[in-house]
């Protein structure tokens, strides 16, 4: 079922999509993991530790480790951070933290990839809300990932829950294909119009990742060239799943 995409596009077959699954699930694994441990007092660093272990006692390969220089095993944004926080001895989780972790693996060639957002001990009812949004966003938007449908669709889904709960996204990341390698093409965007974009097809898989604010969607690197937060300062929520996109709609792979 190999075709080629002048956009660069890979297709995959049934078989192929099943391989994916042991990626997805070791994934999914280490984000439990990691989950698992969150609590007031814990570093990051022990946090990645704990994913790094899951994932190499399983017989995989942390896909993030050694990507495009990423140091480590998963990414922990603490609070303003979006994105691809650098795990820290140093950085120790406190009672009311929001904590946004993405772990990847590699099994037999094959990438996932899968992130969430957690809150450390006390939630505070409006980060808990702007969690709760970027988790339907996401899911709205995977309801919408079946053969003939558009890109744009996925991310108008998402947009309009995240929007409709008075949120915004952010714009400068977005979900991406996945297969033998991390970040495949398309751009999997968070906002859209319905109707435009790349046509989906059986055999397309994608990561959808809504990243979410509830002030200005704003975001900058600091200075470790990894890290992403928020111009002023407010907590966001990342949540991700790796799909495929069946004659029967959405599969997860990542769970
Ligand atoms: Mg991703």
């Amino acid at each position: 079922m190999k075709r080629f995409r002048r956009d660069g596009v890979k297709i995959k077959s049934p078989a192929q999509i099943d391989a994916m699954k042991a990626a997805g699930h070791l994934s999914a694994q280490a984000l439990e993991v990691v989950g698992s441990l969150m609590r007031p007092g814990v570093s990051t660093a022990e946090l990645d530790a704990a994913a790094e272990k899951c994932i190499v006692e399983a017989g995989g390969t942390p896909a993030f480790k050694g990507y495009g220089g990423f140091p480590a095993t998963i990414c922990a944004s603490v609070n303003d951070m979006v994105v691809h926080g650098i795990p820290s001895p140093d950085v120790i989780l406190e009672d009311g933290d929001v904590v946004s972790i993405d772990t990847g693996a590699i099994v037999d060639g094959w990438v996932g990839d899968n992130a969430e957002t957690f809150v450390v001990g006390t939630h505070d009812k409006q980060h808990q809300d702007l969690l709760s949004a970027t988790l339907a966003a996401m899911w709205a938007g995977i309801d919408q990932a079946f053969p003939g449908n558009h890109l744009g669709d996925v991310g108008h889904a998402i947009q309009k829950v995240i929007e409709d709960a008075g949120f915004s996204v952010i714009r400068e990341y977005s979900g991406h294909g996945i297969g033998r390698r991390m970040h495949e093409p398309p751009n999997v965007l968070n906002y859209g119009v319905p109707g435009q974009g790349v046509k989906l097809e059986e055999g397309m898989v994608i990561a959808i990742e809504p990243m979410a604010v509830s002030g200005s969607p704003r975001v900058r690197t600091i200075s470790d060239g990894w890290g992403v937060v928020t111009c002023d300062g407010k907590p966001a929520a990342h949540f991700e799943r790796t799909i495929a996109i069946t004659k029967d709609g959405p599969l997860v792979l990542t769970k």
